[in-house]
């Protein structure tokens, strides 16, 4: 099998799959424009830095500061990986058709219904204390979705799960446009769905791959 090794300090801020503009009313240029090109370059810059420093350490032998870049790896790798899939699970306004058939007999299986994923994925992203996420999760141990919360971007896993579909509750995607309603922001997002994506990146993860990030070779 064909790939390619992302070397240390080598990861790449993805271009959006849209412009600025794309989204709204629902998400506006200024946010988009803010968290992509200030946020998320962050995160990839202090990855790609944590990686290099732990180059560094590797060389000297030198790990006083184990403890400080292996919490770096953690929080700003997750927080490139789930940007970048963010990025692309939306679509301008009624551009991104519906749940896809694997999609929808994958969820009906676990969760009964759509309605109650749409209800429990709602409420799960709407709680997340402080910043973080809410996830749909394919879970390759036991060949089924979840709905997971991430706090941070890091934290709350459940290892080896492979994000699916991913909603950035952090101020930082809708304080601008939605203030402290974050119910709202999410109920409005959900318009925004791109479930073309959401059924590849599905059928992708079934088969035992993790779906390719745009943006890295
Ligand atoms: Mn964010």
């Amino acid at each position: 099998m064909e790939y390619t090794m992302i070397l240390p300090g080598q990861h790449h801020l993805p271009p959006l799959p849209f412009g600025y503009h794309a989204l709204e009313p629902v998400i506006s240029a200024e946010t988009l424009r803010i968290h992509h090109d200030r946020h998320h370059k962050a995160y990839v810059d202090d990855l790609n830095h944590a990686e290099i420093s732990l180059v560094e350490a590797r060389k000297r032998g030198g790990y006083q500061y184990i403890k400080y870049w292996e919490n770096e790896l953690a929080f700003q790798g997750s927080g490139h990986i789930l940007h970048s899939i963010y990025w692309t699970i939306m679509a301008p306004l009624r551009t991104g058709g519906q749940p896809g058939p694997h999609t929808r007999y994958q969820v009906e299986c676990y969760f009964g219904d759509f309605t109650a994923f749409t209800e429990q994925f709602k409420n799960a992203t709407n709680k997340v204390e402080g910043s973080g996420w809410g996830i749909l999760t394919w879970q390759p141990t036991w060949n089924r979705v979840e709905i997971l919360q991430a706090e941070k971007h890091q934290n709350l896993t459940q290892w080896s799960g492979i994000p699916i579909l991913v909603c950035d509750v952090w101020e930082h995607a809708y304080y601008l446009d939605y203030q402290n309603e974050r119910q709202k922001y999410i109920d409005s997002w959900w318009e925004l769905i791109n479930w073309y994506e959401v059924e590849r990146r599905l059928l992708l993860a079934m088969n035992g791959r993790v779906p390719l990030m745009i943006g890295n070779p």
